[in-house]
């Protein structure tokens, strides 16, 4: 081992961090937000109105996240399965994007999420999640429509 190594670790002291120091800080790549750049992969955003409920995201999602509930009226006449998202459980690989063929879902930038209770991990992603691009999320606003809301354990059959 070289005696010098040591001593190369010093030039760093006078380096900024790559880092920040959240939540006192943050990124703010995209302009007038808190938001980082565009490209991050945060909280979904659904069109509900395009989405036809195929349920191929919830087919290739590696982590089980993704359920469904019945939402009156959403797209065509009736009640259509539309995905709801588990965020203690999701790792935000994009794959359900990937694989939307109406291009219904998508990844926001969006991040972070306040509540004190575990189930508000737990919600509909509608387009106001891709909207409303300034703050943390209101969960008062994503959850679409709560009493319709179905745990985990109970998917989709039709
Ligand atoms: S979000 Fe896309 S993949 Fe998922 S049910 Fe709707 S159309 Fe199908
Ligand atoms: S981003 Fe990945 S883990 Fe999260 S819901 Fe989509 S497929 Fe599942």
């Amino acid at each position: 081992m070289s005696i010098v190594k040591p001593f190369k670790a010093l030039k760093h002291l006078a380096k900024h961090p790559h880092t920040v120091r959240y939540p006192y800080q943050k990124h703010t790549d995209i302009e007038g937000t808190d938001l980082p750049t565009e490209r991050y992969r945060g909280f979904h955003s659904n069109n509900i109105e395009t989405c036809i409920g195929c349920q191929l995201c919830a087919k290739v999602c590696p982590a089980n996240a993704i359920t469904y509930v019945k939402i009156e009226n959403a797209g065509k006449k009736g009640l259509k399965w539309r995905p709801v998202i588990d965020y203690g459980r999701c790792c935000y690989c994009g794959f359900c994007t990937d694989i939307c063929p109406t291009k219904s879902l998508i990844l926001t930038p969006r991040y972070e999420l306040v509540t004190e209770k575990i189930e508000e991990f737990k919600f509909i992603p509608t387009l106001q999640v891709r909207e409303k691009k300034d703050k943390a999320i209101d969960i008062s606003e994503v959850i679409f429509s709560p009493e319709e809301y179905k745990p985990p354990q109970e998917k989709a059959k039709d």
